[in-house]
């Protein structure tokens, strides 16, 4: 397959074929845990020693070009984002591309799998109609359904409200061995319930902090955390509206609420803002799709994941002791 890379819009730097490390992610500005439960808890889970984010965290994420990765402590602009934006590459080539991205990552899933000794999250946030299903679709098409897990987030329930809010995240993490995917996530604590004001401020503002506390154990878990923002601009929200308002088979993803919620567009915008600001960390950095080409938004998010996968560098166990010799009896 010939390669047809242009250059970059985004002024992303790459070829489109390396890797290339998230800008600013230095594990020396990895925090120390808020409180000595996070040490302890992570300790006795993992029997991993506080601080070694390096070992398990982001120190494998790899992010394609094109996709802005948002550096720990710095204001994020995401009006400076350039949703239409497809790093010059050519949409034919990239859907090839896509295809040996997606059978990368069948292949490294099932090492992480034999291996089962880590796990990768990866977390989809958008506004609605953003692409969350379909690059979930899209992205992780023929892996082993038996090495994967999607939870999808949906206003909570009676019980789920009856507990901390990370409780029902926490039950969906995925366990060793396992690719796990958010469709919405533990964000949706400080986007939809900030923006519709379903708890007093000072109780969304609290769970920034408690959030990265979350991901960091998480993290020295040995969970590698990629979380994606899909990033649309209003006019592409406009036109994914009235699609599905036009075909009826689209019906059923057409929501009215969803007219409702895009008059709140604005302050959804200043929500997520300050969710990748805040929220973007060493050991779980928030990673910027433009996302109003389907194409590009699905090949820079499935090379992403195979990168990661590959810099993780899943083995397969040691075989059972002179295998080799072993007869199977009849
Ligand atoms: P989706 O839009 O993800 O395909 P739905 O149309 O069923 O799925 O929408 C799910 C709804 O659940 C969204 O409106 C979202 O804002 C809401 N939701 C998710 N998490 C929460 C939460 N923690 N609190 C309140 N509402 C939530």
């Amino acid at each position: 397959m010939s390669k047809k890379h242009g250059k970059h819009k985004s002024g992303q730097s790459g070829d489109g074929a390396g890797v290339t490390e998230p800008s600013g992610l230095s594990h020396g500005q990895v925090r120390p845990p808020s409180t000595s439960l996070w040490v302890h808890a992570a300790d006795e889970i993992a029997g991993v020693a506080p601080g070694s984010v390096e070992a398990h965290g982001s120190g494998a994420v790899a992010a394609a070009p094109g996709i802005a990765v948002v550096a720990p402590g710095t204001p994020f602009d995401l009006a400076g984002v350039d949703t239409a934006a497809d790093g010059g590459l050519d949409k034919d080539w990239t859907k090839e591309a896509l295809r040996e991205e997606r059978a990368r990552i069948d292949a490294l899933q099932e090492r992480l799998y034999a291996e089962r000794r880590r796990s990768l999250l990866l977390v989809f946030q958008a506004i609605d109609t953003g692409g969350k299903d379909g690059t979930i679709r899209a992205v992780l098409k023929g892996v082993n359904p038996q090495g994967c897990t999607v939870a999808s987030f949906k206003v909570p329930s009676a019980e789920e409200l009856d507990h901390d809010f990370l409780w029902r995240y926490h039950a969906r993490t995925p366990g060793r061995g396992m690719i796990g995917v958010f469709n919405r996530s533990h964000y949706e604590d400080v986007l939809v319930v900030r923006v519709k004001g379903l708890v007093p401020d000072a109780v969304w503002r609290a769970r920034y902090g408690l959030i990265n506390d979350f991901e960091r154990l998480l993290a020295e878990s040995g969970t590698t955390i990629l979380k994606f923002f899909l990033h649309i601009s209003k006019d592409e929200q406009r036109r994914r509206l009235e699609a599905r308002i036009a075909n009826p088979e689209k019906h059923w993803k057409f929501d009215p609420a969803d007219l409702v919620e895009r008059k709140s567009w604005d302050s959804y915008q200043e929500a997520f803002a300050d969710a990748l600001t805040r929220c973007s960390t060493p050991h779980a950095p928030w990673l910027v799709v433009p996302a109003d080409k389907k194409w590009f938004r699905n090949y820079v998010i499935a090379k992403t994941v195979a990168d990661t996968l590959a810099a993780m560098d899943p083995h397969f166990p040691d075989a059972a002791k002179d295998i080799a010799d072993l007869v199977v009896p009849d």
